[in-house]
């Protein structure tokens, strides 16, 4: 015998009615797409429990994907046999040995389809004793035992489950809205995209190019980043925006103490034109503050007075090692800290003034018309589908940058 799905849990989710339905809709149609590789054919839903039928695939391999999926609490590997006595104890018996370095171990039945002659109380003694009869120097422990085999007996038949394997929590991608990350190839944004994903956020990135201070292979890392990210959710659209112009008239026309400042405010008025464009109701950034010059509450302040959407910044409160923590648990540390200049680095003035303010920005933008720049770099603007991107062969001399 075999385990031939996997039993996913998000019952403790507090949700009713209409919202409940859509979460769990939303949820199964994100585990198909992430499963679309397996020949997982197909997933079951019964009340507050999904379970994805496994059809051959490697059971460790569809349990890590499936623990990439946000609106999950818990899951296990589980068997459904007939209600038949035998069937029942080979099922546990396989789960105690699916538990590694298990020695002590309890049963906990459920008999919820009372027309099954054996009640729980004989159940577990029962389906105990076949355990202990075919192992050796295991033991029962009812108050902490290394694991507990869960045996429900339903209508439709029994599942049997024992090691539970952590979700991914949060909620399914998808329902609670868009948002519009400003994606850098830097440690932050994508942490942020994730925490904003983590939340239910369906994401669509915005990066701000600018060639030749920047090269293809800084564009290649905020895709590589992207498709990273894009295994939590769905595919992440890139709105790539091409920015030189816009820079250079900054380092031009703009005192060289606010030029931060005021590249930061144009990134937000362009982005949130986009987020209009595409129905897309806030904006997502990597800002933490006090981590660098633009990131003081008055940079702050000065930077959010050019827009109005909601700007979410999950790690606003986090220090820089919690930050790299979860970069690295999410797989987007080593992208990031490939050694391409990004738009911003290349720009930064010696001096910023980190203590800005929004009068004197206005003052400064007051006297330069930028309307114009902004308009045409929306119209030169293009999206990349990173589902699709295939990587091209750069040059080696790239590698110099
Ligand atoms: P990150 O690690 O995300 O690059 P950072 O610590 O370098 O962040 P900043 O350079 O101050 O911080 O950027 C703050 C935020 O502005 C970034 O987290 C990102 O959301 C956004 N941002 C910066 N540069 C770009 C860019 N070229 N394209 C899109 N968004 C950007
Ligand atoms: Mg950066």
């Amino acid at each position: 015998m075999n385990f031939d799905r996997i039993m996913i849990r998000y019952g403790e989710m507090a949700l009713k009615g209409k919202n409940k339905r859509a979460f769990e809709q939303k949820l199964q149609r994100n585990l198909i797409s992430k499963l679309k590789d397996f020949r997982v054919t197909r997933i079951e839903k019964t009340q507050g429990r999904m379970y994805v039928l496994l059809n051959g695939a490697d059971p460790q391999e569809v349990m890590q994907a499936c623990q990439q999926v946000f609106g999950i609490h818990s899951l296990s590997f589980a068997v459904k046999v007939e209600k038949d006595e035998e069937q029942l104890k080979e099922a546990v018996l396989l789960a105690f040995q699916d538990a590694e370095n298990a020695s002590t171990f309890k049963i906990s039945s459920k008999r919820t389809d009372k027309t099954f002659p054996i009640p729980s109380q004989e159940l577990n003694p029962l389906l105990g004793g076949h355990i202990l009869r075919n192992t050796e120097g295991v033991t029962v422990d009812v108050r902490d035992p290394d694991v507990d085999i869960k045996v429900e007996v339903r209508h439709e038949g029994a599942y049997i489950t024992a090691q539970v394997y952590p979700g991914a929590g949060g909620l399914p991608v998808g329902t609670t809205g868009k948002s519009l990350l400003m994606l850098s190839g830097g440690i932050d944004s994508p942490v942020s995209g994730y925490l904003t994903m983590k939340r239910g956020v369906a994401i669509d990135a915005i990066h701000f190019h600018s060639p030749p201070y920047t090269s293809d292979r800084a564009k290649q890392k905020v895709i590589e980043l992207a498709q990273e990210l894009s295994k939590f959710g769905t595919n992440i659209k890139i709105h790539v925006i091409p920015f030189t112009a816009i820079q250079q008239k900054i380092q031009r026309e703009m005192p060289q103490g606010y030029s931060m400042t005021i590249m930061r405010r144009m990134m937000m008025r362009i982005s949130e034109r986009v987020a209009e464009q595409n129905n897309i109701l806030s904006i997502t950034t990597g800002e933490s503050l006090g981590q660098v010059a633009s990131q003081t509450m008055e940079s702050m302040s000065a930077i959010n007075e050019v827009t109005n959407y909601p700007v979410i910044r999950p790690l606003v409160a986090m220090d820089k090692l919690e930050i790299i923590d979860i970069a690295r648990k999410i797989g987007t540390y080593d992208i990031s800290i490939r050694p391409f200049e990004d738009c911003c680095t290349v720009f930064v003035p010696k001096a910023p003034k980190t203590k800005p303010n929004r009068q004197k920005a206005n003052y400064y933008e007051s006297n330069v018309d930028f309307t114009e720049d902004i308009d045409k770099a929306l119209t030169e603007s293009y999206v990349i589908d990173t589902a699709q991107y295939k990587h091209e062969e750069l040059e080696e001399f790239d590698e110099l940058f």
